[in-house]
């Protein structure tokens, strides 16, 4: 807890609008503790999407509480509200306590959070954003941080903004809640620091990572500006072949932008996918499968709810794949992988 600590806690708070900036030991952790200071807990359902990664539905289970998965939009891949809307539906038929909704900015596009806050206050729960992957995303003249009554971020090197190992933060608004944060986040301290008030844990972030993460702040906004020039340039030479990410607006016609966190395209139903990305491997463009299982098929999940049509999520589990990405990536390459990737879609090399 070196002064870089505080300062990037500053820093972010000033990047992102929230009122407080909690940084704790990574973004698994930041999840843990809001479902912690919520008192979430065994007997209580929370909605999940199942097309993210595993830390999501993890944090849930971690405190006893119950995941619910819900299916997520075709072209958003993010939760779907009329999924989201049959799941609380289930619960209050068959007295399940829901009590939060969480939300996940998958690959780095905000949630159409207007609907899905709306959806949530009808129906007396409040909203978790997940955002490892969505820092510096914007929605509705709002970033990242500001989306939910509780936002959560990772920074972790895969992340928008990595450091150089691990580290999470917490952003919210609410003073009590920020007070509990910081207590758990320290073994459950009070305000003496002999006398620990409520059992917490070691969730600090390092003041190293802190001092990283301040220098790469800086040149934070100029990344993210060229991930989307990335992004637009892939759309443009991709969208006739592939079905390739929205980039601007919602369905109410919002205006968003996206942190990018990965590019991901879906492939036509007839490419083996495995046998295209080896391909691609081929000609020096690394693709990923960004998530194979979804995680309402995994061992670990198979005891939780799930809405009753994950039809949207297995089709995507089967067909995604996520194309290189950062900000840094020159465009006259992203033209070329872009070439690439649409003579091999035509050369037929990969048809089922
Ligand atoms: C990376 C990630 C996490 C977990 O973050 P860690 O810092 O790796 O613990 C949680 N949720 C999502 C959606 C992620 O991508």
């Amino acid at each position: 807890m070196g002064p870089e600590v505080g300062q990037l806690e500053q820093c972010l708070s000033e990047f992102t609008g929230a009122k407080y900036a909690i940084s704790c030991a990574n973004g698994t952790d930041a999840l843990h503790l809001v479902l912690r200071a919520k008192n979430i807990g065994p007997g209580d359902i929370v909605f999940v999407p199942s097309f993210t990664f595993a830390a999501s539905a993890e944090a849930v289970k971690l405190v006893g509480a119950t995941p619910y998965f819900v299916d997520v939009q075709e072209d958003t891949y993010n939760m779907d509200p009329s999924s989201l809307l049959s799941a609380i539906d289930y619960c209050k038929k068959n007295k399940l306590n829901a009590k939060c909704v969480m939300t996940v900015d998958l690959f780095g596009r905000p949630v159409d959070y207007n609907q899905i806050n709306t959806i949530a206050q009808e129906h007396n729960l409040w909203v978790l954003a997940d955002s490892a992957q969505g820092l510096g995303s914007e929605y509705d003249n709002k970033k990242s941080g500001c989306f939910a009554d509780i936002t959560t971020t990772s920074f972790f090197p895969a992340k928008p903004l990595g450091c150089y190992g691990d580290g999470g933060c917490i952003f919210t608004d609410d003073d009590e809640l920020a007070q509990i944060i910081k207590s758990l986040r320290i073994h459950g301290k009070g305000t003496d620091k002999y006398d620990n008030i409520r059992i917490g844990t070691n969730s600090r972030l390092d003041t190293m990572q802190a001092a990283i993460l301040l220098e790469k702040l800086k040149v934070f906004p100029a990344e993210l500006g060229h991930r989307q020039k990335v992004a637009e340039t892939y759309n443009k030479y991709l969208s006739d072949t592939v079905q390739t990410p929205v980039t601007s607006l919602t369905d109410n016609n919002l205006w968003i932008k996206s942190a990018w966190a990965q590019y991901t395209i879906v492939l036509p139903e007839f490419i083996e996918r495995t046998k295209f990305m080896a391909e691609l491997k081929q000609q020096g463009v690394p693709s990923m499968v960004y998530y194979i299982k979804p995680l309402h098929l995994q061992t670990a999940y198979k005891d939780c709810y799930s809405s009753s049509s994950m039809a949207v999520t297995e089709k995507l589990a089967n067909r995604v794949i996520s194309l290189p990405m950062d900000g840094y990536l020159e465009l006259d390459k992203v033209e070329c992988i872009a070439f690439k990737l649409t003579n091999l879609l035509e050369s037929n090399i990969a048809i089922i």
